[in-house]
């Protein structure tokens, strides 16, 4: 239950019930290899060292958040990354991981496949659209990675 004060023009929420809607989203890094025409995201030269991170997944954890996502920037920049997802799944928090896709292999999948619930990818239309917002080649990889999913798991109409 969610209580909106009209005199205080505030929130007031139920502790117990915060779990059920708080998706947290962390912010690994601000680099990235594609340049987006909208992207808003500003490189600070200090993005937090692993036990950093560590100390604010600890902090939600003990204020009983159950979904996480990790994104960026991309996160799969980092060379830490799979230790922070292995960190968030030890606290049993559900756990999606937002990437834009051009460094993903199936070897980077089979190992975070046992601590994510969730990946995502952001496609921006056509090949071409794709192309023209991200800036970069690359951009084209993870459109077609994605399709290539899509194909595998969608039942032709
Ligand atoms: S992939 Fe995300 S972080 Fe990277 S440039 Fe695009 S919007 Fe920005």
């Amino acid at each position: 239950m969610i209580e909106y004060n009209t005199q205080q023009d505030s929130y007031c929420f139920n502790k117990d019930e915060i779990d059920f809607f708080i998706n947290i989203g962390i912010v690994v890094t601000q680099r990235c290899n594609l340049r987006c025409i909208h992207c808003c995201e500003k490189v600070q030269p200090d993005e937090g060292n692993l036990s950093q991170i560590k100390k604010i997944i600890d902090k939600l954890a003990e204020n009983n958040i159950k979904k996480i996502c990790v994104t960026g920037g991309e996160p799969l920049l980092r060379k830490d990354i799979i230790d922070i997802l292995k960190y968030i799944h030890s606290k049993k928090i559900d756990l999606t991981f937002s990437t834009n896709g051009t460094l993903v292999t199936r070897e980077f999948l089979e190992k975070i496949k046992p601590y994510i619930q969730n990946i995502r990818f952001s496609i921006y239309g056509s090949e071409e659209n794709h192309k023209a917002v991200t800036q970069k080649e690359d951009g084209y990889k993870i459109h077609h990675f994605v399709m290539g999913f899509i194909s595998l798991i969608t039942v032709p109409i």
